[in-house]
Formats: structure tokens, sequence, C-alpha cells
């Protein structure tokens, strides 16, 4: 195809503390729009009127699912999952006291960007970035929990261990996210205890109990777009990228979004599209609560996650994930094509018990693979008992009584874990 014109240089800092500067070169054909396309007045009517809510409380039913399913056809990972949120819970409460604690020493009232962004980057977080803490993205169960009086993020990114994470899938790259996991809690503690000890206060968004979806503020904050696959594409990790933020009332300058090109990349790439497993992700963009997106369909990912050690297919053959964004960019420049696309260094992947799948080469599945239960444990539970008694004729009172303790003891052993049960998401109520 030949050499593009340049549109755009984009510089960013070293992947780690100490590493000079990097350029992304963005052809102009590649150029189209600064984070991602969104109808502003859209995004506060959803999140007025149909405000958001955690997966993990409104699909509580396959998550239930999942968890029984992994056991049986791989204890291996069911194992290193419990063994991950065993580690995790010590941080739990300390994650969470942060946001009681009053700060040490009375502010002084400057700007302190430069300096919050040289102390996360001297603690290890790889992609820092600052914005208005976007309160549209804070799921309806958890909007009474956080904090209303600190107006600003600190976007924080963690990079995901490289080598392990070409693993995927497998439980390699399983221990890299949970390892990955351990390292925000621990930085993350770190951050907001400099925070408090400058003057500010300060609560912390995950690893562990996420205020709600992170992607919009760290596009909003230049530290990548959105990909076809869901994630962020940040410009050293592509979707490897671990996130996290802390809300604060430090005084701190806000960055902006930045057209890095991959809005129009991933439209030639599609790479993630095409080796999906499960087909689980959308070629095409739709409208989804006021942002232009690919849409992933939950009920074909999670029977792959499940049975395949997390899969996460989508983001080994990411090449902004494997190559990182400056190479990408830089030979679709000079050649108008997609590093590594059709490669099997990129492209393939093992599925344990299945084999060796090539570029070009997929699974394939029976229907039945992708059933699974959809909604709440509590749906559910409501579902089988009008099934049950439309179906079980005259009843005895002791029937009827039967048939309504079971009914409670499903309700309530629902609504005690559904806030546990992730797949790796460490989504753990506090
Ligand atoms: S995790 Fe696997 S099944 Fe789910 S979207 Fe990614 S590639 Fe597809
Ligand atoms: S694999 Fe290609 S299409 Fe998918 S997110 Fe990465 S760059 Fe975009």
């Amino acid at each position: 195809m030949g050499r593009r014109k340049l549109g755009l240089e984009v510089n960013r800092p070293g992947r780690t503390l100490g590493d000079p500067d990097i350029s992304i070169p963005v052809a102009q054909d590649l150029l189209k729009v600064k984070g991602v396309p969104i109808r502003d007045p859209e995004v506060s009517y959803y999140s007025r009127e149909f405000p958001l809510e955690s997966f993990s409380l409104t699909e509580s039913a396959s998550a239930v699912w999942a968890e029984k399913e992994r056991e049986k056809v791989s204890p291996e990972i069911s194992k290193l999952y419990s063994d991950y949120q065993k580690k995790i819970l010590p941080w739990v409460d300390k994650l969470a006291d942060i946001s009681k604690r009053s700060p040490s020493v009375s502010p002084d009232g400057t700007d302190i960007s430069n300096a919050v962004r040289a102390k996360a980057r001297e603690l290890g977080y790889g992609e820092v970035g600052f914005v208005r803490f976007d309160k549209r993205y804070i799921y309806s169960s958890r909007r009474s929990h956080v904090r209303q009086d600190l107006p600003s993020a600190i976007c924080l990114a963690v990079e995901q261990d490289y080598v392990k994470t070409q693993e995927i899938p497998g439980i390699t790259a399983e221990k890299a996210q949970g390892d990955a996991y351990l390292k925000q809690a621990e930085l993350s503690v770190k951050l907001a205890e400099y925070l408090l000890q400058s003057g500010y206060s300060a609560q912390i968004s995950g690893p562990v109990w996420h205020f709600g979806p992170l992607i919009p503020m760290f596009v909003q904050a230049g530290l990548g777009q959105l990909g076809v696959n869901g994630q962020l594409l940040s410009p050293h990790f592509g979707s490897r990228a671990r996130l996290q933020i802390l809300i604060t009332d430090a005084p701190l300058s806000y960055d902006s979004p930045v057209d890095y090109g991959i809005y129009k990349l991933c439209e030639t790439c599609q790479i993630c599209f095409m080796r999906c497993p499960g087909k689980a992700i959308q070629a095409q963009r739709v409208w989804f609560r006021g942002v232009e997106k690919n849409k992933l369909i939950s009920r074909r990912c999670r029977p792959v996650m499940t049975r395949f050690s997390g899969c996460g297919i989508c983001i080994k053959v990411c090449p902004v994930q494997k190559y990182g964004m400056a190479p990408v960019m830089e030979h679709y420049l000079e050649t108008g094509e997609i590093l590594g696309k059709g490669s099997d260094d990129l492209e393939g992947f093992e599925l344990q018990g299945k084999g060796y799948y090539p570029s070009g080469k997929l699974p394939s599945f029976d229907r039945e693979f992708f059933d699974m239960p959809e909604g709440t444990q509590q749906d559910l539970a409501l579902e089988e008992l009008n099934t049950q008694l439309s179906t079980s004729g005259d009843l005895s009172a002791m029937q009827k009584e039967e048939i309504w303790t079971r009914f409670r003891q499903r309700v309530e052993a629902g609504a005690s874990k559904e806030r546990r049960i992730v797949d790796m998401g460490m989504d753990i109520d506090v």
C-alpha cells in the first residue's frame, strides 16, 4: 500500500520512570476523533433515567453458574481465583479506610499535578492522568458510598506482566492478572497516603469494589482510546493496562482526550473480532448510552471465559497490546498495514483440551455450550418458583411451605453471595 501521510505526532512519557519519552506517529488517514465519539446529553440522560449497575449484581445468576462450571472443568483455575481473593481480602478494609481519614496537614492550595504524577510514576504506575470525576459513571448501588466532595479523579494504570500475558488463555496469564490487582491495591494505598500527607482527602476505586466503569475517564484523560475489544488501548500496554481511579480534592490540572488513531486503526484491524472463539465481539459499532462502541455480547463471552481459563484472547491478539502503540502506528504509516495481522505469532492460541488454533482457524461449539442463566439469582429463583407452582397441581400446605422455604433460602443466599462472585474482577463488596 505504501507510506501514508503523517497526521500527528503524540508525545508520551516512557514506559517506566527514567525511560525516555516516546513519540507515536499517527497517519493522516487514521485521524478521526479525540477519545471516543460521545453524545454528552445522552450520557447524562441514561445516567439519570437508567443508572448503571454492576454486572456482578445484574448478572449474578450467570456468575454463580460460572463458579460451579469452572469448579467442574478447571478446578486449578477455581483454586487460583479463590487464592487471589484470599490474598486481596486483607486489602479490602485498608482501601476502604482511606476515605474515612482526614488529611494530616493543612493544604496550601497550589496545583500539585506534577508532584502527584511524579509520585505515582515513582511508585510504579505506568500511566497517570487527571480529569474531573464524572459521577455519571457510578453504579447505582454504590452512589451513597462514593464521596461527593472529591471533584477530581486520578486515573492510574498498572502494567500486567508482558511475558505471562502472552500465555493467554491459561493459568500463567491469570496469575499475571491477579498479581497486577495486588500491586494496584498496594500502590493506591501508598498514593492515597501521599495525598493525605499533602493536605488532601482521597477515596480509592479498585482493584476491589470499583465505583463504576473506568474507561470513559481514562479516555477523557488522554491515556488511550477504546478498542473494538471493549478495552482501553493504552500507549505502552494496549489492553494489558489494569485500571484504577483515586478521587480527591487536591488541586489538579485536567488532561484532555487524544486521537491516537485507534478508532480508524481498529476498523482496518478487526483481529479481536475475527479471533474471538465465542463470537462475542461485534464488528459494527452501535450507539449505546451516548457512546459509539462495539458492544460485547456477554452471554457469548462468559461461557468461553468460564471454561478456558478466563479466555482473554481479545487481549492477547491485539497488536497494540503485543507490540505497543508506537510500533503499530509506525508500521501503518510505512505500509498501510496492521503489524502482525495474519501471523500465528500474534493470532494463534491454544484452548486447553481442544487444541491449537492458528490464524484463520477457530474452534466451534454446540449451541448448548452457550446455555447459561441470565439476570439475577433472585430472578432465577422466582422463575423456578412460578414453574413449580404452575406445574405441580394441587399441593398440600406442607409442600407449599417447603417450596416457599426453598425459594426464600435461594433469595437470601443470592443476596449474601452475589457481590463476592466474580470471574477475576475482584469486585468484592466493602
Ligand atoms: S474474553 Fe474470549 S470470548 Fe470473551 S470477548 Fe474476549 S476473546 Fe471473546
Ligand atoms: S485487535 Fe485490532 S481491532 Fe481489536 S482492539 Fe486491537 S487494534 Fe482494535
